[in-house]
C-alpha cells in the first residue's frame, strides 16, 4: 500500500512568497507554478513493463518548457552528456540509489527496482527541484536567488528520499507528521552525500542545499541540521526561520502547518545521535532511522513523540541499550520525552 503522491518542493512556498512580495519575477512565477502542480497533481503513474532488477535511469530534457518527461538525452549505461546538468542530475540518482541500495538492502525507492526517473531543464529560471510522485523535475534557477538545482546531491537526495516516505510510512504531509516527512528527506538527503563523498558524521556539513544559493545571497544553504535557523540571513531571503528545540515549535497554517520549519527539531536530534555516535552517520544512526521508517507500525499521522518513541525501539532492536539510551538523550535535548 503506498500514500498518495506528493508534489514536495525543496524550496519552501513562505521563501519564494516572500521574494514574489518584493517584486521577484521568477520567483513569483515558480510559486505560481508550484501552487498549478500541487493542484493538478501532475504525477503520472505508468503501468510500464517489469522493471528490471538493476538501477535504470533516464534523464530527460525539457528545453525550458513545462512538458514532461522533455526528450531523453541520457539514458543507463548510455554515453556521458554534453550538458553537465543532464550528468549531475544522472550521477545524484546514481548516489541515492547506492545509499539505499548498499547500505539498507533497499532496490530503489519503492523497494521493488523503480526506474529512476528525471527531467531537468523545467520551465524557465524556475526556481525549485521536485519529486512529483513519479519522476525528479529540476529547475536552472533565476541565477540571482537560486542556481541549477542539479548543483546538490543533497537536494536530489532529498527529492527522492519523499518517495521512500511515499512509499513506506507514507506520513501525512501536515503538521508534525508532516515535518517527520520533511525532515527524513533531510536525514536521507544528508546521507546521501555523506555517503557519496564517504564522510563520518563529524566531518559533514549537515547542510540541506550548500551551494544552491547564487553569489551574493547571505547565506549557506537551505537548512542547517547541526544549527537549525542559521542556513541564511538575507535581505531578500529572510531569516532561516528553523527552530531547533520544541521550545521554539512554531505554530502555523503556512506551509502544511510548518512542515519545512518544524523539521527543524527532528532534523536536530538525528544530527545529535549521529555525532554522538561516531563514524558514518548512515551505519548506526541512519540504519535506526531507516528501520524507523520502514518497520511498518508507525501510524500516517505520527507526532514528533511517537516518532521518536520508534526510533528508541528500533535502537535497541537493531542495536543495543547504549545505543538507545543516546537515541532517548538526542530526543530530550531538543525538548521531547520519549517515556
Ligand atoms: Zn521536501
Amino acid at each position: 500500500m503506498t500514500a498518495a503522491p506528493r508534489h514536495c518542493t525543496i524550496v519552501p512556498p513562505f521563501v519564494l512568497d516572500r521574494l514574489a512580495e518584493q517584486g521577484h519575477e521568477a520567483a513569483r512565477r515558480s510559486l505560481a507554478l508550484d501552487t498549478l502542480h500541487r493542484e493538478s497533481r501532475l504525477a503520472t503513474v505508468l503501468p510500464g513493463a517489469a522493471p528490471a532488477h538493476e538501477l535504470s535511469r533516464t534523464i530527460g530534457d525539457a528545453r525550458h518548457s513545462r512538458r514532461l518527461p522533455g526528450r531523453t538525452v541520457r539514458t543507463e549505461g548510455g554515453p556521458v552528456s554534453a550538458d553537465t546538468t543532464v550528468n549531475r542530475a544522472y550521477d545524484g540518482l546514481g548516489a541515492t540509489f547506492a545509499l539505499f541500495e548498499e547500505v539498507y538492502g533497499r532496490h530503489s525507492i519503492d523497494g521493488a527496482w523503480l526506474p529512476l526517473d528525471a527531467t531537468v531543464h523545467y520551465g524557465r529560471d524556475y526556481d525549485n527541484a521536485f519529486w512529483d510522485g513519479s519522476r525528479m523535475v529540476f529547475g536552472d534557477g533565476d541565477g540571482v536567488i537560486f542556481v541549477d538545482f542539479t548543483s546538490c546531491v543533497d537536494v536530489i537526495g532529498h527529492e527522492l528520499a519523499h518517495g521512500v516516505t511515499q512509499y513506506t510510512a507514507g506520513l501525512d504531509y501536515q503538521g508534525q507528521s508532516g515535518a517527520l516527512n520533511e525532515s527524513l528527506s533531510d536525514v536521507f538527503g544528508s546521507l546521501v552525500k555523506q555517503y557519496a563523498l564517504g564522510q563520518h558524521a563529524e566531518q559533514a556539513d549537515w547542510l540541506i542545499g550548500a551551494g544552491l544559493l547564487a553569489p551574493g545571497v547571505h547565506g549557506v544553504a537551505l537548512r542547517s541540521m547541526k544549527d537549525p535557523g542559521t542556513a541564511y540571513d538575507d535581505e531578500r531571503l529572510g531569516k532561516d526561520p528553523q527552530p531547533a528545540h520544541m521550545d521554539d515549535y512554531v505554530d502555523t497554517v503556512q506551509d502544511n502547518g510548518g512542515v519545512h520549519i518544524n523539521s527543524g527539531i527532528p532534523n536536530h536530534a538525528f544530527y545529535l545521535v549521529a555525532t554522538a555516535l561516531r563514524g558514518p552517520a548512515w551505519e548506526c544512526a541512519g540504519q535506526i532511522w531507516y528501520d524507523t521508517v520502514t518497520a511498518g507500525g508507525l501510524a500516517h499521522g505520527a507526532d514528533f513523540a511517537t516518532f521518536a518513541r520508534a526510533t528508541v525501539t528500533a535502537a535497541r532492536r537493531r542495536f543495543d541499550a547504549t545505543a538507545a539510551d543516546t537515541v532517548t538523550a538526542a530526543w530530550s535535548e531538543v525538548g521531547i520525552s520519549t517515556a
